[in-house]
């Protein structure tokens, strides 16, 4: 799970990392309130307006302003509040911003790169520093991967000053600024551990003129297994930011990633999901979709999930492919058809099912007298939809 930038520092002030204080705002009112009461409590007399979306690329797009006096953060915000915001992460459409964030302005002597992230190679909680900060981690992995410093930390131990001393000299830090970062990578740790982060990215991670070490941009990703032990953290869950789909998916429980083909796809079980989509490309398709509709595949669950999966205008022919393990292939049949006809079903289908009580499945979406195309194995699954949508295009 994401959340705002103004949120994760919330977060990261609690657990000590030094980060220049501010307040959201949802209306220009409020932009201009955050200013002045930050004014008055730390004598801020510039301001940084930050739109808040989950992407990041913000400031490229024409989100984050610096505003020399009240009259600008009030202009900033009215100009951001509303906006579509289109930035390298968001795609074309852009993402709407509801919030800012009024944040103190800090003189900024380098912008370097600081991250924590699990690493599956290692199996270790592993910070990431790199001293070219603002600019895309990625990027920098690709162009100067030599540029990057990566300590894994074992979990025994945990995160031992000599590290982030390591850390610090890497990163040229020179005089007070190292404690400072010792300090910054300790809290954040910290942080990470105990409110079970998946990724925490600060970039950039600055050093002030005045030799403070501070985050001036923050991201969290949150490890959705471990968010029942933090009700705090999954009630500051964004829904506008998400996909709605996506989002009516896990109310549901199925797991399910929207894609850019045209074949929706049903699917239990994650490994068969993904079976599924390889062979649809094989076949020279392309899915609409991931989705596991789970063990446990009821026809409530499979009338949602076709529900989402047409949600997807995109979506052309839907093709399910279901192994009948703990549930049986006839009442899995008997789902679908129920579902098809709830909906309304206006595109190609083509079922495979597999597994106990196959052949009555089978006779059961053949005696529905829905145009249901039955496939006898997963090749044959792919080829029948893709050729569905090839004669749908001639
Ligand atoms: P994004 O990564 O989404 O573009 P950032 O928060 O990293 O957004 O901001 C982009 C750039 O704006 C930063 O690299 C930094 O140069 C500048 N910036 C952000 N916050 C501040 C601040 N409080 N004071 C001064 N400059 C800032
Ligand atoms: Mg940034």
């Amino acid at each position: 799970m994401n959340i705002h930038e103004y949120q994760a520092k919330d977060i990261l002030r609690k657990f000590g990392v030094a980060t220049p204080p501010g307040y959201v705002a949802f209306t220009p009112d409020e932009a201009v309130a955050a200013a002045e009461r930050l004014g008055k409590e730390t004598g801020a007399t510039m301001w940084v307006v930050k739109s808040q979306i989950h992407a990041g690329g913000r400031g490229k797009g024409g989100g984050v302003k610096l505003a020399k006096d009240v009259a600008t953060v009030r202009a900033e915000a009215t100009r951001m509040l509303g906006m579509q915001l289109i930035t390298p992460q968001t795609g074309p459409q852009g993402q709407k911003v509801q919030k800012v964030f009024i944040t103190e302005a800090c003189d900024i002597a380098r912008e370097l790169y600081l991250g924590l992230l699990v690493d599956r190679a290692t199996q270790r909680v592993t910070v990431m520093a790199s001293t070219e900060g603002g600019v895309e981690i990625e990027e920098v992995a690709k162009t100067h991967p030599e540029k990057i410093i990566k300590v894994a930390i074992d979990p025994l131990t945990g995160l031992q000053p000599y590290h982030a001393r390591d850390i610090a000299f890497g990163l040229g830090l020179q005089g007070k600024q190292v404690n400072k970062c010792v300090a910054f990578l300790t809290a954040m740790y910290k942080a990470f551990t105990q409110m079970d982060m998946a990724i925490v990215e600060i970039n950039p991670l600055v050093v002030t003129t005045g030799d403070d070490v501070l985050a001036l941009d923050a991201k969290i990703v949150f490890d959705d297994n471990a968010l029942f032990r933090h009700a705090d953290v999954a009630a500051m869950r964004d829904e506008a930011e998400e996909d709605p789909a996506e989002v009516e998916a896990t109310k549901h429980e199925l797991n399910y990633v929207r894609l850019e083909g045209n074949i929706g796809c049903m699917v239990n079980g994650a490994g068969l999901a993904m079976a599924t989509m390889d062979i649809i490309k094989l076949y020279g398709g392309q899915p609409a979709n991931f989705l596991d509709v789970g063990g446990g595949a009821t026809k409530e669950r499979v009338t949602t999930a076709f529900k989402i999966i047409l949600r997807d205008k995109n979506v052309k022919a839907i093709l399910v492919n279901i192994f009948g393990g703990i549930m049986r292939c006839d009442i899995i049949a008997e789902g679908v058809i129920a579902a098809a006809k709830e909906v309304s079903l206006k595109v190609p289908l083509v079922v495979r099912l597999e597994g106990t009580n196959v052949d009555l499945g089978k006779k059961i979406l053949a005696e529905s007298g829905l145009p249901i195309l039955s496939a006898d194995n997963l090749a044959d699954a792919a080829e029948k939809v893709v050729s569905t949508l090839k004669m749908k295009a001639a």
